[in-house]
């Protein structure tokens, strides 16, 4: 209702925000859907009607009929508020208990409240806007990918496990006992298949589940845009998955994305220390073990890696903010000993806090490889390579956040490529697949797979908007020969190998395409989307961070007889 309704009579049915009684006259906002709308009532009209109005309660749902007419008093800040509907009817739908928290943008609710009453939260505007936001990216993907041909196709939430690293939810089978089904880690073999079928270019917006234990903004339960497509190479899929990011940022942000750049997963670990650099600012690491050894400084010395960032403008920190940042990497979720540095003070000087074993002449090599300006600060780490560098990313990050560069309204987005094939596995003692043992090394490389396993390049890509991985893919083997290799490299005995997944080393003898594919999480391009840290804003009934959904209290028992059925004897 807008002023473009002057005039007309109407009926609104929503509920009711609040009201106000200014003792001839009552006010209530009523809210639907669309937004909030107000109602007048007066005493000299009608004097039942008012009093009616007097008895409703917050979030009563109501139908209410009047005339839209002009407000005096308007309120230019939401669509509906130039205008007000002077009522002729009123008709309560239903009362309503008083909600436990308050139904506005700004809740009085904690989350624990929110979470068991999550119908009512989803009644506030932020929150409803996330899940239209969440609508309206779905839809956007299915138009994009609609217009290239893919088809969408449902593949079954009832199977059989599918190693992707993680552990599988399982679902017993009343009509097998003592057998499980497993719901899909991801539909990974299931749209090898459709490949193998012929579909060519395949879709779904599907729920995958993954046992983990949950580590902060992870849900059991997510959604995945899953995409395959046949008789293509890396590069057909970067520009079609590409293409579909740029769109999504165009036709819901207005952002036009440039062409995002390509990095070298090695690249990113050198550079950045991760696999998924946050690229919205620099500070790139600067690798020193030429300029810094040899001095008698025996932590640089004995270091695998000397490696530092610049952190621009940040000469004059205090003593204060410098043991902040030795606190910052000591913390045992990063591990670091210690942190030098170097201050490229305003006036000119360089000052080090390792000053006794390198002179003026050193620094100014440091200064060299850093490429300073004066107000510069250099922060410097050693240790082993592969934990040095993890440190040091976290600081870049910490620095990044302190210096106000990971602005949630900037978007970056980064391929990287090239990812290992396999991954050392210190517990199980053996390798892994880095991404899932369907990926195809690098023609290039497989004959390293017997002598340096870990060198070994797969045909793998992730894409990275703003430090958080987004989606991931492969190109995959299509050759029951290439298959088997793998899965003995990955420790499978042939048996073991042939009884998990035969059916798909079997479908590769019958004419399979060269094929791959990508899969995106949804909810994280969502909440990337909406501005939000936590992907469980933009899922309507999410669970909490032990896996529960407090609202209608599961997990579960079930009764005897169930058990029964099942086969199943219970272990309390
Ligand atoms: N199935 C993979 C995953 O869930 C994605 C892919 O390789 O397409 O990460």
């Amino acid at each position: 209702m807008t002023i473009s309704n002057l005039g007309e009579t109407v009926t609104l049915c929503g509920w009711v925000q609040k009201s106000r009684d200014l003792g001839g006259m009552t006010f209530i906002d009523i809210r639907d859907r669309y937004g909030i709308t107000q109602l007048v009532f007066n005493m000299d009209d009608d004097q039942d009607l008012c009093k009616a109005a007097r008895n409703l309660g917050r979030e009563f749902v109501i139908s209410a009929t009047g005339m839209v007419v002009e407000r005096s008093n308007k309120n230019l800040k939401i669509p509906t508020g130039e205008i007000e509907i002077k009522m002729t009817g009123l008709n309560v739908l239903n009362a309503a208990k008083l909600p436990p928290f308050l139904i506005e943008d700004e809740t009085d609710g904690g989350d624990d409240l929110r979470m068991k009453y999550r119908y009512l939260d989803l009644r506030r505007n932020p929150v409803r806007n996330n899940m239209v936001l969440r609508h309206k990216m779905a839809q956007a993907v299915r138009r994009y990918l609609d217009a290239k041909d893919f088809i969408e196709v449902e593949t079954p939430v009832l199977i059989k496990s599918t190693p992707e690293g993680a552990r599988d939810f399982v679902v017993p089978s009343r009509m097998n006992p003592g057998e499980f089904y497993a719901l899909p880690q991801s539909p990974q073999t299931f749209k090898q298949l459709l490949m193998v079928s012929g579909f060519d270019r395949y879709f779904q917006i599907v729920k995958c589940f993954r046992d983990e234990d949950l580590r902060a903004d992870r849900q059991p339960e997510f959604t995945q845009i899953d995409c395959e497509m046949s008789f293509i190479e890396q590069e057909d899929i970067l520009n079609v998955f590409e293409g579909l990011i740029r769109t999504l940022f165009k036709e819901i942000k207005g952002i036009d994305l440039p062409e995002v750049p390509r990095m070298q997963y090695s690249d990113a670990m050198r550079l950045y220390g991760s696999d998924k650099p946050d690229t919205r600012f620099g500070m790139q690491f600067t690798e020193l073990n030429d300029v810094v050894k040899g001095k008698d400084f025996a932590v640089f010395d004995n270091a695998e890696l000397v490696v530092g960032i610049n952190a621009k403008g940040c000469a004059g920190y205090t003593r204060k903010q410098m043991d902040e940042l030795t606190d910052f990497i000591r913390r045992p979720q990063i591990g670091g000993t210690g942190l030098i540095y170097m201050r490229h003070n305003e006036d000119g000087s360089l000052k080090s806090s390792v000053d006794k074993f390198y002179d003026e002449a050193s620094l100014k090599l440091w200064a060299q490889a850093f490429n300073t300006e004066p107000g510069d600060l250099v922060l410097i780490m050693a240790g082993q390579k592969d934990k040095v560098r993890k440190q040091l990313n976290e600081l870049r990050l910490e620095m990044g956040t302190r210096l106000g560069l990971r602005d949630k309204n900037t978007f970056s987005a980064l391929w990287v490529l090239d990812f290992p094939l396999l991954e050392w596995d210190e517990e199980s003692n053996r390798y892994h697949a880095m991404h899932h043992p369907f990926t195809s090394p690098k023609p290039e490389d497989i004959d390293m797979l017997d002598t340096a396993p870990g060198e070994v390049r797969a045909n793998a890509y992730d894409m990275v908007i703003n430090g958080t991985e987004i989606g991931g893919g492969s190109i995959r083997i299509h050759d029951r020969e290439l298959q088997s290799l793998m899965f003995r490299h990955l420790g499978f005995s042939a048996e073991e190998a042939q009884k998990q997944f035969g059916f798909l080393m079997d479908a590769f003898e019958f004419g399979a395409p060269p094929h791959g594919g990508i899969a995106f999480g949804f909810d994280r391009l969502c909440s990337i989307f909406a501005g939000l840290d936590s992907i469980r804003d933009v899922i309507a009934f999410p669970k909490n961070n032990s896996g529960r959904d407090v609202m209608i209290d599961s997990p579960a028992t079930i009764d005897q007889k169930q058990m029964n059925e099942l086969k199943i004897r219970s272990v309390l």
